[in-house]
């Protein structure tokens, strides 16, 4: 008799063991996990809520279903295993480092087998990343075109549709100042999503708001939300998806990483469907489309696999050496005057979730240039997001939002108050003037970008991608300007460290 082990970033029924008519399913919600870190609430709503859906879908299309809540994975085993003593379970292979080999240990001490098999929440192997990259540092355009080529999406022959493989010029706009995103669909949750909350609130130790969830918790929902970004908001995914508002927080990204993570969704069916729309319907542009597909086929895939060569030496690796926690204001976005800062901590804390550039952009921006080290930056994804997971979150976060290696990031995503005065509408009501450099109203992105750059001298001055910026950086110290600039960067940490900035 062979079971099948469902995790609960597991849960599709389309592919992968769930599919093959299984005699029995065992789902085991293990409440330790909740308490691994301070989550945020609207994620343990979204796994466990989801988890219970799926256990009721499967059991009334009679399905025998297996559901353990107990505290741990043991306990749930322990459970199962006293009542169908000596099966054998099979379960996808876990993403995260060394999972498979704790959940084997953890079933064949109580006497059972486990039977590892191919993780299909994602699309290329772990051979195929090998071949086409080799060693590192990693190209992630390298392994996009490869994967362009070997799925044949948005190929035209052996060229690119469009006859260029990255539109990323055209997608850099601003929207106009009326601008207004459409609205998002909402869903209805019934009686398991209350339960969930009611044991969040009461006893987990968490970090947000549990009210005002609405992320897709069954397959129906996930279907309805893809079927809503690519009808509504597809088309200008491409020009605004470098964009920061102030009064939206969603813009046209698809809001869709929850439901992929947890196997609501499949990567290929997403990007299936953004490019059929491109080739059906009028007015979605080939720029917003491959914008679209190069975030799931290339950068959600090379991500994972970046992660699976990196570890365990990625989750650890500090190459700049930094030391610094985390100021207040990553927890209370009153915590600062910042005006930008200030709104994607809101977001966070409101949804556990902010768009790509707020997290690259500004809460990773800040963190790296200000010193915190990439583990206290992870930790802080880790717990307030809802769709983060340690094989996305680590490599995103530590590589590139942290440049604690250089193993697939050729240079720091560093910036000034520049970027954000261009991309975002939040300078012309922030209390910080985006260009100054010094005195009590600078912008504090301004003295931690150049005085990061002084800093790291020796490490990046002989990077031919930073040569432009050394060069600026050397005029501000041939002009006498750099003592200040550093002086106010100190004040600058100062201020945040003791939640005044
Ligand atoms: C510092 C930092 C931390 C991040 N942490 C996470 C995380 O915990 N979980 C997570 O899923 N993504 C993470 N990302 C990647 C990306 O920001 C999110 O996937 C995206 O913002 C999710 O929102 P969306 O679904 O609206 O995405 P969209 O902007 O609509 O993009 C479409 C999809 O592309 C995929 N994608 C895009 N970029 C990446 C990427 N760099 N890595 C992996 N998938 C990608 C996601 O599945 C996403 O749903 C992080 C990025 C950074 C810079
Ligand atoms: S001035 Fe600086 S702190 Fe204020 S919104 Fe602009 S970039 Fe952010």
């Amino acid at each position: 008799m062979t079971t099948v082990w469902v995790l609960g970033d597991q849960l599709s029924r389309r592919r992968g063991p769930l599919a093959d008519d299984p005699d029995r399913v065992l789902l085991v919600e293990a409440r330790a996990f909740a308490e691994r870190r301070r989550y945020h609430p609207q994620k343990l709503a979204l796994v466990f809520t989801a988890m219970r859906r799926l256990r009721d879908e499967l059991r009334a299309d009679g399905v025998d279903v297996v559901y353990e809540r107990c505290e741990t994975f043991g306990e749930g085993l322990d459970a199962y295993f006293d009542t169908h003593p000596g099966d054998e379970l099979v379960v996808q292979r876990p993403p995260a480092h060394g999972a498979a080999d704790r959940l084997r240990d953890l079933v064949e001490s109580r006497g059972g087998s486990l039977r590892v098999v191919r993780n299909r929440n994602f699309l290329t192997t772990r051979e195929q990343f090998d071949g086409w990259l080799g060693d590192p540092p990693f190209e992630h355009e390298t392994f996009y075109r490869a994967v362009r080529r070997e799925t044949g999406y948005l190929m035209d022959g052996d060229d690119p549709e469009g006859g260029e493989w990255n539109y990323d010029d055209r997608n850099r706009e601003t929207p106009p100042d009326d601008y207004e995103s459409p609205p998002l669909p909402a869903f209805e949750y019934g009686d398991h999503l209350a339960d969930v909350q009611e044991w969040v609130r009461e006893d987990v130790e968490t970090w947000g708001d549990l009210q005002g969830f609405n992320w897709p918790v069954t397959r129906a929902q996930a279907e309805r939300a893809l079927d809503d970004f690519v009808e509504n908001r597809l088309p200008d995914f491409g020009p605004y998806q470098d964009a920061l508002l102030a009064d939206d927080w969603h813009l046209d990204h698809s809001l869709l990483s929850s439901a992929l993570n947890i196997g609501l969704l499949d990567p290929d069916e997403v990007v299936e469907r953004a490019i059929a729309a491109y080739r059906e319907r009028d007015g979605v542009p080939l720029h917003s489309v491959e914008g679209f597909v190069r975030q799931v086929l290339g950068w959600r895939e090379f991500m994972r696999h970046v992660y699976d060569r990196e570890m365990p030496g990625l989750a650890s690796a500090n190459q700049l050496g930094a030391e610094r926690d985390l100021p207040p204001l990553y927890w209370d976005p009153d915590a600062t005057e910042m005006a930008c800062l200030s709104s994607s901590v809101g977001h966070v804390y409101d949804r556990g979730y902010a768009h790509h550039i707020e997290r690259l952009m500004l809460l990773s921006n800040f963190a790296l240039t200000y010193g915190a080290t990439p583990q206290a930056l992870n930790e802080w994804f880790y717990g307030g997001f809802v769709d983060a997971y340690h094989w996305v979150v680590t490599p995103n976060v530590v590589g590139m939002g942290a440049f604690g290696t250089d193993a697939f990031t050729s240079k720091p995503y560093a910036s000034s108050a520049n970027y954000v005065n261009r991309m975002s509408d939040h300078c012309g009501g922030c209390r910080y003037d985006p260009d100054a450099t010094t005195g009590e109203r600078a912008c504090p992105f301004n003295s931690l970008y150049w005085d990061f750059l002084a800093e790291h001298e020796d490490r990046l001055r002989s990077n031919h991608r930073m040569g432009l910026v050394y060069s600026h950086l050397d005029d501000k110290r041939d002009a006498g300007d750099l003592a200040a600039i550093r002086k106010r960067a100190r004040a600058v940490r100062d201020a945040a460290a003791s939640g005044d900035l």
